[in-house]
């Protein structure tokens, strides 16, 4: 279903996990990001992308290589692939590849298009990198720390920010990655807010933002939850997991996640 639709921007949300799968538009391109989950749900986004194209080129850009953000490159043959140089380099492509195939074989599901992990064509390796065509810039930032190879993608001048598994409304962070380099990535995410001004915040799970005090807002807790879990790992006070969990809709399925982030966070503690 859409989500969220305004001139230029419209952003698709999955039944499943409300992934959001976006496709921005400007005189110059089509970029889709992260299309995913259901058969049905892709086809429905290629439709889109075939309906408004017209001659203008079609890049796909992921915002990182989670599985269910990966899932439907093939349904896109011919678009342009965009992701980070940590993207490219994962050592785990196949594991995101069989989590695909497991997840259709698990829910019987057929595609009309292959899964394999995407090639890219276009390489993104350090902050501020940016890419322009006609009167379109995407400007990019490197952000790890929920997985290794996350990417913020900026898009000027309409003021689209993708923050790919950042900045939900339904979900506190998930750290798979490194908690030091998440805490980096917060601290670009408010540089961004604050200096570019986003006009809407597309996060890869949940709703779009388009205030700035909201952004701030989620940037702030999202720094709250990781310092209060870090004081809970070192033993100065107890995380407070109720009064957490409470605060969103679909508790059950966050619980075990809020203890594999504190099971990170203890266990490379303990390396120190
Ligand atoms: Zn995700």
């Amino acid at each position: 279903m859409i989500q969220f639709r305004q001139a230029g921007i419209c952003v698709f949300q999955s039944a499943l996990y409300q992934t959001t799968a976006s496709v921005i538009d400007t005189p110059d391109l089509v970029l889709v990001v992260d299309p995913n989950w259901l058969p049905h749900e892709v086809q429905e986004i290629v439709s889109y992308v075939d309906t408004i194209k017209g001659s203008r080129p079609v890049y796909l850009l992921f915002t990182h290589s989670d599985y269910d953000h990966i899932i439907g490159w093939q349904a896109f043959p011919q678009a342009i692939t965009i992701a980070s140089e940590a993207f490219v380099n994962n050592p785990d492509k196949q594991k995101e590849v069989d989590q695909i195939l497991e997840f259709d074989d698990k829910h019987y599901i057929k595609r009309n298009y292959p899964i394999q992990y995407p090639e890219i064509q276009i390489v993104i390796r350090q902050d501020e990198e940016f890419l322009s065509f006609g009167q379109t810039r995407i400007r990019f930032w490197l952000a790890p720390g929920h997985n290794a190879d996350g990417l913020f993608a900026l898009l000027e001048p309409q003021g689209v920010w993708l923050v790919g598994d950042y900045l939900s409304d339904v979900e506190f962070p998930f750290i798979y990655h490194n908690i030091e380099d998440y805490q980096m990535t917060l601290e670009k995410a408010s540089k961004i807010a604050n200096e570019a001004q986003p006009k809407v915040l597309i996060p890869g799970h949940g709703q779009v933002c388009q205030h700035i005090p909201e952004m701030g807002k989620r940037i702030l807790f999202s720094q709250q939850y990781i310092d209060a879990a870090l004081r809970h790992a070192s033993g100065e006070e107890v995380f407070e997991e109720e009064a957490l969990l409470a605060q969103y809709d679909f508790p059950k399925g966050l619980r075990s996640s809020h203890q594999d982030n504190l099971n990170l966070i203890i266990k490379s503690n303990s390396k120190f």
